[in-house]
């Protein structure tokens, strides 16, 4: 039988309790503080991985070192051959004669001589996309770097009487920006005539879109073309159609002359290969852009 607790005795240990500050109601704990905020997830972005690889991987800059080489290594032979000459037939047919004419190498400017990764990277930050503002003030900036191997193929083509032609797509009201930019940047421009930018006015050719067949045929009547530099396959022929079948048909005459007068060079970022993959058609959501590119996938 339980014992019981005089009332006094009962009254005297809570003094005591209160006395020695034992806790009589759960303790006093610091609140727990709001819980931040989750931190926003970057937005996805199509071109990340593609960009990342042209600005930070070993491998692209030596593939653009490993093709300038060779193109250096075999730039005298080809000079030396008076039958020698890159240009595509169609763009050739006008003036077919090759005598006198002076030699020349013929490139594009964007992704293969001038690197423009920074302007995606941009892009990507900020979840834009491409747009001819933002692409013309990043043009006039004039700080584009040269890729590796451009400026020591284009200095020993010059130091040996070789004509150095940019054929470019950028708009002709940034022909000075460019030209400024290709200089800074280390490159031969022998005078304004070395550049011919989109919308070049070529007598007696139409030219279509951004195809650069007159400015080729241009070069044509006064030079002998013994190699072309692009990381688009437009910049070494027509192509007729902007097809997956389009463009192999525009190529397959020529896939003798790749690496010996044809110099490709990787681009991953934007192009005509990706527009070709949702029928060129730049104002369909990039959701659905991006869909017909995964329905386009090989998965054997
Ligand atoms: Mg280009």
């Amino acid at each position: 039988m339980m014992k019981s607790v005089p009332t006094a005795l009962v009254a005297a240990l809570l003094l005591t309790a209160c006395a020695t500050g034992a806790p009589t109601h759960p303790p006093m704990v610091a609140a727990p503080a709001a819980p931040a905020p989750a931190p926003t997830a970057p937005a996805a972005d199509d071109n990340l991985n593609a960009v990342t690889w042209a600005q930070h991987a070993s491998e692209h800059d030596f593939l653009y070192l490993q093709t300038y080489r060779d193109a250096e290594e075999k730039l005298l032979k080809a000079m030396k051959d008076p039958s020698w000459d890159a240009l595509p037939k169609d763009d050739r047919a006008a003036h077919p004669s090759l005598k006198g004419l002076k030699p020349a190498v013929v490139l594009d400017v964007d992704e293969t001589v001038l690197d423009n990764s920074p302007y995606q990277a941009r892009l990507i930050r900020s979840g834009t996309e491409f747009n001819e503002a933002d692409w013309a003030a990043w043009c006039k900036e004039g700080i584009a770097r040269p890729l590796p191997g451009a400026v020591e193929f284009t200095t020993f083509a010059a130091d040996h009487g070789i004509a150095v032609i940019y054929i470019s797509n950028r708009a002709k009201d940034l022909d000075d920006a460019t030209l400024a930019n290709l200089r800074s940047a280390g490159f031969p421009v022998s005078g304004k005539e070395a550049f011919l930018g989109l919308g070049t006015f070529v007598d007696g050719c139409e030219q279509a879109g951004s195809e650069k067949g007159c400015r080729r045929q241009l070069v044509a009547k006064n030079y002998r073309v013994l190699m072309q530099f692009g990381d688009q396959i437009g910049d070494f022929a027509n192509v007729y159609g902007n097809t997956t079948d389009g463009r192999a048909k525009a190529m397959a005459p020529y896939t003798a002359w790749i690496g010996e007068r044809w110099f490709v060079l990787p681009n991953p970022t934007y192009g005509a290969w990706e527009a070709a993959m949702f029928d060129n058609d730049y104002t369909l959501p990039r959701e659905q852009r991006r869909q017909k590119k995964i329905d386009a996938l090989k998965t054997n």
